[in-house]
Protein backbone atom coordinates (compact mmCIF):
# COMPACT_ATOMS: atom_id res chain seq x y z
CA UNK A 1 0.00 0.00 0.00
CA UNK A 2 2.94 2.24 0.97
CA UNK A 3 4.73 1.77 -2.69
CA UNK A 4 1.80 2.33 -4.12
CA UNK A 5 1.28 5.96 -2.68
CA UNK A 6 4.90 6.15 -3.35
CA UNK A 7 4.08 5.75 -7.00
CA UNK A 8 1.19 8.37 -7.33
CA UNK A 9 2.81 11.36 -7.64
CA UNK A 10 0.12 14.63 -7.26
CA UNK A 11 0.48 18.36 -7.35
CA UNK A 12 -0.31 19.16 -3.67
CA UNK A 13 -2.43 22.38 -4.77
CA UNK A 14 -4.65 21.22 -7.54
CA UNK A 15 -4.59 17.64 -7.10
CA UNK A 16 -3.52 16.76 -10.47
CA UNK A 17 -1.95 14.05 -11.27
CA UNK A 18 1.85 14.22 -12.84
CA UNK A 19 -0.11 12.77 -16.04
CA UNK A 20 -2.29 15.60 -16.32
CA UNK A 21 0.43 18.55 -16.06
CA UNK A 22 3.65 19.40 -18.27
CA UNK A 23 5.88 18.12 -14.73
CA UNK A 24 5.85 18.70 -10.83
CA UNK A 25 8.02 20.13 -8.90
CA UNK A 26 8.89 18.51 -5.49
CA UNK A 27 9.26 19.98 -2.50
CA UNK A 28 9.91 19.13 1.34
CA UNK A 29 6.44 17.10 1.75
CA UNK A 30 4.79 17.22 -2.06
CA UNK A 31 4.93 18.40 -4.99
CA UNK A 32 3.81 21.80 -7.38
CA UNK A 33 2.88 21.67 -10.61
CA UNK A 34 3.37 23.83 -13.52
CA UNK A 35 0.79 25.60 -14.05
CA UNK A 36 0.18 26.44 -9.80
CA UNK A 37 3.88 27.64 -9.89
CA UNK A 38 2.89 30.09 -13.10
CA UNK A 39 -0.33 31.24 -11.06
CA UNK A 40 2.02 31.38 -7.47
CA UNK A 41 4.11 33.40 -9.03
CA UNK A 42 2.38 35.90 -10.59
CA UNK A 43 0.56 36.35 -7.41
CA UNK A 44 3.43 36.89 -6.02
CA UNK A 45 4.54 39.39 -8.24
CA UNK A 46 0.95 41.25 -7.93
CA UNK A 47 1.34 41.34 -4.72
CA UNK A 48 5.05 43.24 -4.74
CA UNK A 49 3.71 45.84 -7.52
CA UNK A 50 1.02 46.97 -5.09
CA UNK A 51 3.34 47.27 -1.97
CA UNK A 52 5.52 49.12 -4.76
CA UNK A 53 2.62 51.52 -6.20
CA UNK A 54 2.06 52.76 -1.84
CA UNK A 55 5.84 53.07 -1.93
CA UNK A 56 5.51 55.86 -5.02
CA UNK A 57 6.26 59.31 -3.26
CA UNK A 58 6.33 62.90 -4.57
CA UNK A 59 9.82 63.55 -6.37
CA UNK A 60 12.82 65.60 -4.47
CA UNK A 61 13.23 68.53 -7.53
CA UNK A 62 16.54 69.18 -8.36
CA UNK A 63 16.90 72.81 -9.84
CA UNK A 64 17.85 72.74 -13.76
CA UNK A 65 21.33 74.65 -12.74
CA UNK A 66 22.28 71.85 -10.08
CA UNK A 67 22.02 69.27 -13.00
CA UNK A 68 24.20 71.31 -15.42
CA UNK A 69 26.67 71.63 -12.63
CA UNK A 70 26.56 67.50 -11.87
CA UNK A 71 26.69 66.76 -15.91
CA UNK A 72 29.95 69.59 -16.04
CA UNK A 73 31.50 67.24 -13.76
CA UNK A 74 30.99 64.11 -16.62
CA UNK A 75 30.96 65.92 -19.97
CA UNK A 76 32.99 68.59 -21.16
CA UNK A 77 31.75 71.45 -23.23
CA UNK A 78 28.32 70.93 -25.15
CA UNK A 79 26.67 73.56 -22.53
CA UNK A 80 23.41 74.12 -25.30
CA UNK A 81 22.79 70.43 -24.76
CA UNK A 82 23.18 70.38 -21.18
CA UNK A 83 20.84 73.23 -20.01
CA UNK A 84 17.83 72.13 -22.43
CA UNK A 85 18.33 68.62 -20.80
CA UNK A 86 18.33 69.70 -17.67
CA UNK A 87 15.27 71.83 -17.77
CA UNK A 88 13.58 69.06 -19.72
CA UNK A 89 14.62 66.28 -16.50
CA UNK A 90 13.14 69.41 -14.08
CA UNK A 91 10.09 69.95 -15.93
CA UNK A 92 9.73 66.21 -16.41
CA UNK A 93 10.26 65.49 -12.26
CA UNK A 94 7.49 68.30 -11.97
CA UNK A 95 4.66 66.83 -14.11
CA UNK A 96 5.28 64.24 -12.30
CA UNK A 97 4.73 65.13 -9.26
CA UNK A 98 1.55 67.17 -10.38
CA UNK A 99 0.42 63.44 -11.84
CA UNK A 100 0.48 62.40 -8.16
CA UNK A 101 -0.84 66.04 -6.41
CA UNK A 102 -3.74 64.92 -8.91
CA UNK A 103 -3.76 61.05 -7.81
CA UNK A 104 -4.55 61.52 -4.50
CA UNK A 105 -7.00 64.20 -5.21
CA UNK A 106 -8.77 61.42 -7.68
CA UNK A 107 -9.48 63.99 -10.49
CA UNK A 108 -8.23 67.02 -12.07
CA UNK A 109 -10.46 70.22 -11.48
CA UNK A 110 -11.62 71.21 -14.75
CA UNK A 111 -10.09 74.45 -15.21
CA UNK A 112 -6.60 72.87 -13.85
CA UNK A 113 -4.09 73.16 -16.43
CA UNK A 114 -2.16 69.60 -17.60
CA UNK A 115 1.28 69.62 -18.47
CA UNK A 116 2.76 67.82 -21.43
CA UNK A 117 6.34 66.38 -21.59
CA UNK A 118 8.86 67.66 -24.11
CA UNK A 119 10.37 65.02 -25.53
CA UNK A 120 13.65 65.83 -26.45
CA UNK A 121 15.79 65.19 -29.48
CA UNK A 122 19.92 65.71 -29.22
CA UNK A 123 21.63 66.39 -32.49
CA UNK A 124 25.28 65.79 -33.23
CA UNK A 125 28.32 64.33 -34.64
CA UNK A 126 29.25 60.83 -33.13
CA UNK A 127 31.47 60.87 -30.52
CA UNK A 128 30.58 64.03 -29.13
CA UNK A 129 28.97 62.80 -25.68
CA UNK A 130 24.83 62.34 -26.43
CA UNK A 131 25.00 59.20 -24.78
CA UNK A 132 27.35 60.09 -21.96
CA UNK A 133 25.26 63.06 -21.45
CA UNK A 134 22.52 60.40 -20.99
CA UNK A 135 24.50 57.94 -19.26
CA UNK A 136 25.57 60.69 -16.88
CA UNK A 137 21.74 61.84 -16.18
CA UNK A 138 20.69 58.58 -15.34
CA UNK A 139 23.36 58.54 -12.33
CA UNK A 140 21.17 61.47 -11.20
CA UNK A 141 18.05 60.95 -11.47
CA UNK A 142 15.60 58.39 -9.08
CA UNK A 143 13.72 57.13 -11.82
CA UNK A 144 14.41 54.45 -14.03
CA UNK A 145 15.94 55.02 -16.93
CA UNK A 146 16.92 52.97 -19.84
CA UNK A 147 18.98 53.38 -23.38
CA UNK A 148 17.96 51.48 -26.61
CA UNK A 149 19.12 51.35 -30.02
CA UNK A 150 16.72 51.96 -32.78
CA UNK A 151 18.45 50.54 -35.26
CA UNK A 152 17.86 46.77 -33.81
CA UNK A 153 13.68 48.18 -34.00
CA UNK A 154 11.40 47.06 -36.94
CA UNK A 155 8.23 47.20 -37.49
CA UNK A 156 5.99 44.51 -36.42
CA UNK A 157 6.19 41.46 -38.36
CA UNK A 158 9.41 41.47 -39.15
CA UNK A 159 12.87 40.50 -38.37
CA UNK A 160 13.93 42.80 -35.43
CA UNK A 161 12.60 43.81 -32.52
CA UNK A 162 9.31 45.71 -32.18
CA UNK A 163 8.82 49.14 -30.55
CA UNK A 164 7.64 47.60 -27.38
CA UNK A 165 10.68 45.87 -26.52
CA UNK A 166 11.69 49.10 -25.46
CA UNK A 167 9.09 48.98 -22.64
CA UNK A 168 9.96 45.83 -22.08
CA UNK A 169 13.30 47.00 -20.81
CA UNK A 170 12.00 50.16 -18.49
CA UNK A 171 9.68 47.06 -17.06
CA UNK A 172 12.52 44.57 -16.24
CA UNK A 173 14.25 47.98 -15.06
CA UNK A 174 11.98 48.56 -12.49
CA UNK A 175 11.41 44.81 -11.25
CA UNK A 176 7.93 44.66 -12.90
CA UNK A 177 6.65 47.65 -11.46
CA UNK A 178 4.41 49.31 -14.23
CA UNK A 179 3.31 52.12 -11.95
CA UNK A 180 7.48 53.48 -11.63
CA UNK A 181 8.11 52.46 -15.26
CA UNK A 182 5.38 54.56 -16.02
CA UNK A 183 7.16 57.62 -15.24
CA UNK A 184 10.61 56.64 -16.29
CA UNK A 185 13.11 57.83 -18.91
CA UNK A 186 13.82 56.75 -22.40
CA UNK A 187 17.40 57.35 -24.60
CA UNK A 188 16.50 56.37 -27.81
CA UNK A 189 20.24 55.98 -29.73
CA UNK A 190 20.77 56.50 -33.35
CA UNK A 191 17.22 57.62 -34.46
CA UNK A 192 18.40 59.20 -37.45
CA UNK A 193 19.18 55.70 -38.31
CA UNK A 194 15.22 55.50 -39.09
CA UNK A 195 14.58 58.03 -41.36
CA UNK A 196 12.37 57.54 -44.00
CA UNK A 197 15.05 56.21 -47.36
CA UNK A 198 14.78 58.76 -50.08
CA UNK A 199 11.99 61.62 -50.23
CA UNK A 200 8.70 59.56 -51.36
CA UNK A 201 6.53 58.33 -48.41
CA UNK A 202 6.09 54.89 -48.78
CA UNK A 203 6.55 54.00 -52.66
CA UNK A 204 8.16 50.67 -50.94
CA UNK A 205 8.09 49.41 -47.79
CA UNK A 206 9.92 50.75 -45.58
CA UNK A 207 10.87 48.10 -42.77
CA UNK A 208 13.13 49.58 -40.80
CA UNK A 209 12.37 53.62 -41.58
CA UNK A 210 9.13 54.94 -41.65
CA UNK A 211 7.18 51.92 -40.54
CA UNK A 212 9.28 51.79 -37.27
CA UNK A 213 8.63 55.81 -36.84
CA UNK A 214 4.86 55.08 -36.84
CA UNK A 215 5.24 52.59 -34.56
CA UNK A 216 7.45 54.49 -31.97
CA UNK A 217 5.00 57.67 -32.68
CA UNK A 218 2.60 55.55 -30.31
CA UNK A 219 5.18 55.75 -27.87
CA UNK A 220 6.36 59.14 -27.84
CA UNK A 221 2.64 60.79 -27.88
CA UNK A 222 0.92 58.53 -24.57
CA UNK A 223 -1.08 55.95 -24.95
CA UNK A 224 -1.53 52.68 -23.69
CA UNK A 225 0.66 50.03 -25.25
CA UNK A 226 0.29 46.58 -24.76
CA UNK A 227 3.81 45.60 -23.28
CA UNK A 228 5.44 41.69 -23.79
CA UNK A 229 7.22 41.39 -20.15
CA UNK A 230 10.04 39.68 -21.55
CA UNK A 231 10.81 41.68 -24.65
CA UNK A 232 10.84 40.12 -28.30
CA UNK A 233 7.79 39.23 -30.05
CA UNK A 234 4.46 39.39 -29.18
CA UNK A 235 3.09 35.53 -28.87
CA UNK A 236 -0.57 34.95 -28.37
CA UNK A 237 -0.17 33.00 -25.63
CA UNK A 238 1.74 35.68 -23.43
CA UNK A 239 -0.07 37.98 -20.76
CA UNK A 240 0.91 41.42 -22.19
CA UNK A 241 1.28 44.53 -19.65
CA UNK A 242 -0.56 47.52 -20.27
CA UNK A 243 1.66 50.42 -19.98
CA UNK A 244 0.72 54.07 -19.99
CA UNK A 245 3.63 56.04 -21.95
CA UNK A 246 1.82 59.46 -20.95
CA UNK A 247 4.34 60.54 -18.57
CA UNK A 248 7.57 58.40 -19.83
CA UNK A 249 10.06 60.84 -21.14
CA UNK A 250 11.94 60.11 -24.19
CA UNK A 251 15.16 61.62 -25.18
CA UNK A 252 16.44 60.74 -28.76
CA UNK A 253 20.19 61.24 -30.34
CA UNK A 254 21.72 61.09 -33.83
CA UNK A 255 24.08 62.19 -35.65
CA UNK A 256 22.32 63.07 -38.83
CA UNK A 257 25.18 63.00 -41.03
CA UNK A 258 24.49 65.35 -43.92
CA UNK A 259 22.14 67.29 -42.08
CA UNK A 260 23.99 70.14 -42.89
CA UNK A 261 23.15 69.88 -46.53
CA UNK A 262 19.66 70.78 -45.46
CA UNK A 263 20.04 73.61 -42.98
CA UNK A 264 22.49 75.13 -45.34
CA UNK A 265 19.91 74.64 -48.59
CA UNK A 266 17.09 76.27 -46.39
CA UNK A 267 19.57 79.09 -44.69
CA UNK A 268 20.12 79.70 -48.44
CA UNK A 269 23.70 79.40 -47.55
CA UNK A 270 26.60 76.85 -49.17
CA UNK A 271 28.49 74.40 -47.19
CA UNK A 272 32.33 75.60 -47.51
CA UNK A 273 33.90 73.05 -49.83
CA UNK A 274 30.51 72.94 -51.63
CA UNK A 275 31.45 75.35 -54.32
CA UNK A 276 30.62 78.70 -51.95
CA UNK A 277 29.62 81.66 -53.97
CA UNK A 278 30.74 85.55 -53.86
CA UNK A 279 28.04 86.71 -52.76
CA UNK A 280 26.24 84.44 -50.67
CA UNK A 281 27.57 84.31 -47.00
CA UNK A 282 29.36 81.10 -45.56
CA UNK A 283 28.96 79.71 -42.23
CA UNK A 284 31.38 76.96 -41.30
CA UNK A 285 30.02 73.26 -41.54
CA UNK A 286 30.25 72.77 -38.16
CA UNK A 287 28.19 75.56 -37.06
CA UNK A 288 25.62 74.76 -39.50
CA UNK A 289 23.91 72.42 -37.04
CA UNK A 290 22.92 75.22 -33.95
CA UNK A 291 20.84 76.00 -36.47
CA UNK A 292 19.12 73.38 -36.93
CA UNK A 293 14.69 73.24 -36.73
CA UNK A 294 12.14 70.66 -37.24
CA UNK A 295 12.01 72.12 -41.06
CA UNK A 296 15.31 70.04 -41.60
CA UNK A 297 14.44 67.17 -39.65
CA UNK A 298 11.59 66.75 -41.92
CA UNK A 299 13.52 66.80 -44.77
CA UNK A 300 16.23 64.92 -43.51
CA UNK A 301 13.22 61.85 -43.48
CA UNK A 302 11.83 62.15 -40.11
CA UNK A 303 7.87 62.11 -40.76
CA UNK A 304 6.36 65.18 -39.30
CA UNK A 305 4.61 63.53 -36.20
CA UNK A 306 7.63 62.30 -35.08
CA UNK A 307 9.08 65.84 -35.61
CA UNK A 308 6.00 67.19 -33.62
CA UNK A 309 6.66 64.95 -30.47
CA UNK A 310 10.25 66.13 -30.20
CA UNK A 311 9.84 69.85 -29.23
CA UNK A 312 13.00 70.17 -28.25
CA UNK A 313 15.89 70.13 -30.48
CA UNK A 314 19.17 70.63 -29.28
CA UNK A 315 22.68 69.93 -30.79
CA UNK A 316 26.22 69.15 -29.52
CA UNK A 317 29.12 70.68 -31.29
CA UNK A 318 32.35 68.71 -32.65
CA UNK A 319 34.93 68.73 -30.13
CA UNK A 320 37.54 70.88 -30.52
CA UNK A 321 41.57 69.58 -29.75
CA UNK A 322 41.59 71.51 -26.28
CA UNK A 323 38.18 69.74 -25.62
CA UNK A 324 39.54 66.41 -26.19
CA UNK A 325 42.38 67.20 -23.61
CA UNK A 326 40.04 67.95 -21.45
CA UNK A 327 38.38 64.84 -21.73
CA UNK A 328 41.46 62.72 -21.06
CA UNK A 329 41.60 64.13 -18.09
CA UNK A 330 39.25 66.23 -16.43
CA UNK A 331 35.75 64.54 -16.38
CA UNK A 332 35.17 62.73 -13.18
CA UNK A 333 36.10 59.60 -14.73
CA UNK A 334 38.42 60.43 -17.07
CA UNK A 335 40.63 57.55 -19.09
CA UNK A 336 43.84 59.22 -17.98
CA UNK A 337 42.65 59.14 -14.57
CA UNK A 338 41.26 55.55 -14.64
CA UNK A 339 44.57 54.21 -15.55
CA UNK A 340 46.44 56.07 -12.80
CA UNK A 341 44.22 54.39 -10.67
CA UNK A 342 45.06 50.95 -12.20
CA UNK A 343 48.83 51.80 -11.94
CA UNK A 344 48.39 53.05 -8.26
CA UNK A 345 46.70 49.54 -7.62
CA UNK A 346 50.70 48.20 -8.01
CA UNK A 347 51.68 51.05 -6.39
CA UNK A 348 52.79 52.96 -8.99
CA UNK A 349 52.86 56.44 -9.91
CA UNK A 350 51.54 56.85 -13.78
CA UNK A 351 53.17 60.09 -15.49
CA UNK A 352 51.95 60.89 -19.06
CA UNK A 353 53.86 64.04 -20.71
CA UNK A 354 51.48 66.54 -22.71
CA UNK A 355 53.77 65.91 -26.12
CA UNK A 356 51.53 62.12 -25.87
CA UNK A 357 48.13 63.87 -24.92
CA UNK A 358 48.32 65.80 -28.15
CA UNK A 359 49.54 62.92 -29.70
CA UNK A 360 46.27 60.76 -28.76
CA UNK A 361 43.90 63.60 -29.37
CA UNK A 362 45.78 64.17 -33.31
CA UNK A 363 45.30 60.59 -33.48
CA UNK A 364 41.98 60.60 -32.39
CA UNK A 365 40.60 63.83 -34.69
CA UNK A 366 42.68 61.90 -37.68
CA UNK A 367 39.97 59.20 -37.80
CA UNK A 368 37.10 61.40 -37.04
CA UNK A 369 35.13 58.58 -34.36
CA UNK A 370 35.38 62.28 -32.18
CA UNK A 371 36.04 61.37 -28.33
CA UNK A 372 35.04 57.90 -29.51
CA UNK A 373 38.65 57.07 -31.16
CA UNK A 374 40.23 58.11 -27.66
CA UNK A 375 40.38 55.30 -25.81
CA UNK A 376 41.37 52.29 -28.20
CA UNK A 377 44.22 55.04 -29.02
CA UNK A 378 45.34 54.80 -25.05
CA UNK A 379 44.85 51.07 -25.13
CA UNK A 380 47.56 50.47 -27.64
CA UNK A 381 49.79 52.90 -26.22
CA UNK A 382 49.30 51.83 -22.44
CA UNK A 383 49.26 48.15 -23.15
CA UNK A 384 53.12 47.37 -23.13
CA UNK A 385 53.43 49.30 -19.97
CA UNK A 386 50.82 47.17 -17.91
CA UNK A 387 52.04 44.10 -19.60
CA UNK A 388 55.79 45.32 -18.53
CA UNK A 389 54.37 46.03 -15.07
CA UNK A 390 56.98 45.67 -12.18
CA UNK A 391 56.83 43.53 -9.02
CA UNK A 392 54.97 45.84 -6.17
CA UNK A 393 57.65 47.84 -4.64
CA UNK A 394 60.26 47.99 -7.16
CA UNK A 395 59.53 50.96 -9.20
CA UNK A 396 57.71 53.90 -7.81
CA UNK A 397 56.93 55.88 -11.21
CA UNK A 398 56.67 55.46 -14.65
CA UNK A 399 56.78 58.08 -16.63
CA UNK A 400 55.00 57.90 -20.68
CA UNK A 401 57.17 60.79 -22.94
CA UNK A 402 58.91 59.72 -25.81
CA UNK A 403 55.99 60.37 -28.59
CA UNK A 404 58.73 59.48 -31.45
CA UNK A 405 59.18 56.01 -29.94
CA UNK A 406 55.27 55.21 -29.60
CA UNK A 407 54.77 56.21 -33.16
CA UNK A 408 57.31 53.59 -34.25
CA UNK A 409 56.03 51.06 -32.00
CA UNK A 410 52.28 51.72 -32.69
CA UNK A 411 50.99 54.04 -35.25
CA UNK A 412 53.78 53.46 -38.53
CA UNK A 413 51.94 50.57 -39.85
CA UNK A 414 51.44 50.68 -43.63
P1 LIG B 1 27.80 59.77 -29.06
O1 LIG B 1 27.66 61.25 -29.20
O2 LIG B 1 28.14 59.10 -30.36
O3 LIG B 1 26.65 59.15 -28.33
P2 LIG B 1 29.29 59.01 -26.73
O4 LIG B 1 28.58 59.87 -25.73
O5 LIG B 1 28.95 57.56 -26.71
O6 LIG B 1 29.09 59.57 -28.19
O7 LIG B 1 30.85 59.20 -26.55
C1 LIG B 1 31.78 58.14 -26.62
C2 LIG B 1 32.81 58.30 -25.53
O8 LIG B 1 33.60 59.46 -25.79
C3 LIG B 1 32.23 58.53 -24.15
O9 LIG B 1 32.06 57.34 -23.45
C4 LIG B 1 33.24 59.42 -23.48
O10 LIG B 1 34.28 58.65 -22.94
C5 LIG B 1 33.81 60.23 -24.59
N1 LIG B 1 33.15 61.54 -24.77
C6 LIG B 1 32.46 61.96 -25.86
N2 LIG B 1 32.06 63.22 -25.71
C7 LIG B 1 32.48 63.64 -24.53
C8 LIG B 1 32.36 64.87 -23.80
N3 LIG B 1 31.73 65.94 -24.30
N4 LIG B 1 32.90 64.93 -22.56
C9 LIG B 1 33.55 63.88 -22.04
N5 LIG B 1 33.73 62.70 -22.67
C10 LIG B 1 33.19 62.56 -23.90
Amino acid sequence: MANEKEKKRVCSFCGRDESDVNFLISGYSGYICDECATRASEYVKEFYASVHKSEIQELQLIKPKEIKAFLDEYVIEQDEAKKYLSVAVYNHYKRINDALKHEGHKRQKKDDVELEKSNILLVGPTGTGKTLLARSIARLLNVPFVIVDATVLTEAGYVGEDVESILSRLLQETDYNVELAQRGIVFIDEVDKIARKGDNPSITRDVSGEGVQQALLKLLEGSIVNVPPQGGRKHPEQKLIPVDTTNILFICGGAFDGIEKKIAQRINTQVVGYGAQKNRSVIENDDLLKYITSQDLKAYGLIPEIVGRMPVVTYLHPLSKEAMLDILVKPKNAIIKQYRKLFAMDDVKLEIDRPVLEFIVDTALEYGLGARGLRSICEEIMVEAMYDIPPKGSVKRITIADVEEIKRRKFTRQ
